[in-house]
């Protein structure tokens, strides 16, 4: 396995461990009990805080512990937007940001929040300028994110926080992917809020911060309530082992910053380049120059995005396509940038971390490059040799999987085949079967096709079942298809593009 989605989430750092353990292993306490016990967990809690603090120049009462950076995110806009009431506010904002940004901000704005959803320039990025031409006389905030965890764009979080500070306008940061990559200076950049999460730089799941400025005060309603926990904006009993975690997990960070970040640079550069000099058609989902270490989001022309997925197997990264969230949609974020719904689909974000080698980056680019050129040959438009995907990771049946896997008959037949297709040339689904016959028999069927997994799988099952048999003989429905390769309703349409397949092919062999 090699692991390229460190912008999902990155994997404990050993020291990160250890720091935990004590607090799960014997030693125990409520930070908020007056006794011994109490006082050390306190004491830890406060040693954490002034290292999440110290590495954004910061001050420890300005961290306010939370579960994660989704709370994070939903306490800093619908706490600020709330305390300063919601009748006759407006917001700005990005399409690009977080869903934990953009969901609350729809919350909001579904009671009554008047917001300005600002567009991407075509590299990701949001301007200054921009952001100071959509406000008004009621904009009680903005939130920008720092770092863009699908492209990695750096927006200009620096030169826009003085500019609405002397506006006295909030200024809320998404800066999960920027926190231990970029140096942070809240003494220097006056935001007034800002988002952190530890799992995004090798500390535990389950715990974040906002930093909530005193000077001047950002002021928030709290969205839980209870025994009035971190100055009464954020009830619950905190978690000393997740927190003692967090605060070493900034402590290395910050130590590790400068080197890890050339070296990270230094290999995503590697990558592209690697897979730039091999393939043709690449577009770069975002800033060339502006942009972080490690993160690195490519589209691929000509290539189908879940089945891009499904051919990457043991490699760990993202993937624009539809499938692979919960949602279905192609990548909000990449559509904002201007991708069409394909091309967003046919996307990998590569985000590199500390544990990522040459060797692995070498071989990550080598899968990519063997993924991309076979299913170019299988779409009609390359030539590169066919490769079996290494493991079925993403759950495929198992009759799919096995022709998805061994494309044997995926080719383009001599002249004089009959050819037929089925599907649109330029749609999403297309499938072309092709028969060489002695007599009225098929001698030797071949296919190509554009589409998922499920559609390549039904080109290379029809293939086999068609080669041996005469033109009489080809009655097939998609009910025998779906039954044949375990076919679910989520994919019919896979199987209605073969029997219509079949259909053409054999209208074909009566007219020859
Ligand atoms: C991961 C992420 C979040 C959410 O953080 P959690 O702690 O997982 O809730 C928010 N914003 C960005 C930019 C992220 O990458």
């Amino acid at each position: 396995m090699i692991y390229l989605d460190h912008a999902a989430t990155t994997p404990l750092d050993p020291a990160v461990l250890q720091a935990m353990l004590p607090w799960l292993q014997g030693r125990f306490g409520n930070p908020a009990s007056d006794h011994a016990w109490g006082q050390a967990a306190r004491a830890a809690v406060e040693r954490a805080r002034s290292q999440v603090a110290a590495l954004l120049g910061a001050q420890p009462e300005e961290i306010i512990w939370t579960s994660g950076a989704t709370e994070a995110n939903n306490l800093a806009i619908k706490g600020a937007l709330e305390f300063r009431g919601l009748r006759g506010a407006h917001m700005v904002t990005a399409r690009t940001e977080h869903k934990s940004v953009v969901d609350s901000v729809r919350q909001l704005e579904s009671q009554g929040l008047r917001v300005t959803w600002l567009k991407p320039d075509a590299q990701g990025l949001i301007t200054a300028e921009q952001v100071l031409a959509a406000l008004t006389p009621d904009t009680a905030l903005v939130s920008l994110m720092w770092v863009n965890n699908e492209t990695g764009g750096i927006n200009p979080v620096e030169a826009l926080a003085p500019l609405l500070r002397e506006r006295g306008i909030l200024f809320h940061v998404d800066a999960v992917q920027a926190a231990g990559k970029l140096p942070i200076d809240l003494s220097r950049t006056p935001a007034d809020l800002l988002s952190l999460s530890a799992h995004k730089l090798y500390g535990p799941q389950g715990i974040g911060a906002l930093f909530v400025r005193k000077r001047p005060r950002a002021r928030l309603s709290p969205q839980l309530h209870g025994g009035g926990h971190e100055q009464g904006m954020r009830s619950g009993t905190l978690p000393t082992h997740q927190i003692a975690g967090f605060g070493e997990a900034c402590r290395i960070a910050g130590e590790r910053m400068a080197e890890e970040g050339a070296r990270l640079s230094a290999l995503r550069d590697r990558l592209q380049q690697l897979l730039q000099a091999a393939l043709p058609g690449l577009h770069l989902n975002g800033h060339p120059q502006s942009r972080a270490p490690g993160i690195l989001n490519l589209s691929f022309e000509g290539v189908e995005g879940e089945s891009l997925r499904a051919s990457l197997g043991d490699l760990a990264v993202s993937s624009g396509s539809a499938c692979s969230s919960a949602t279905r949609e192609p990548s909000y974020v990449l559509r904002a940038l201007g991708r069409d719904d394909e091309l967003a689909g046919a996307s990998l974000r590569f985000s590199l971390g500390r544990g990522t080698t040459p060797a692995e980056v070498d071989q990550a680019a080598a899968r990519v490059i063997g993924a991309v050129g076979s299913l170019r040959r299988i779409a009609g438009s390359g030539t590169a040799a066919l490769v079996s995907p290494p493991l079925n990771a993403h759950g495929y049946a198992a009759p799919v999987w096995a022709a998805f896997s061994d494309p044997r008959h995926a080719a383009t037949l001599p002249e004089g085949a009959i050819a037929a297709s089925a599907g649109s040339p330029a749609g999403a689904l297309r499938l072309r079967l092709q028969a060489e016959l002695d007599g009225r028999r098929i001698v030797r069927a071949a296919w190509q096709a554009y589409g998922c997994p499920v559609t390549l799988a039904v080109g290379e099952w029809l293939a086999g079942w068609l080669e041996g048999r005469s033109a009489g003989e080809l009655q097939l429905s998609a009910a025998d298809l779906r039954a044949a390769l375990e076919i679910g309703d989520d994919k019919a349409q896979c199987a209605l593009l073969g029997e219509d397949a079949v259909l053409a092919l054999e209208r074909q062999m009566s007219l020859a």
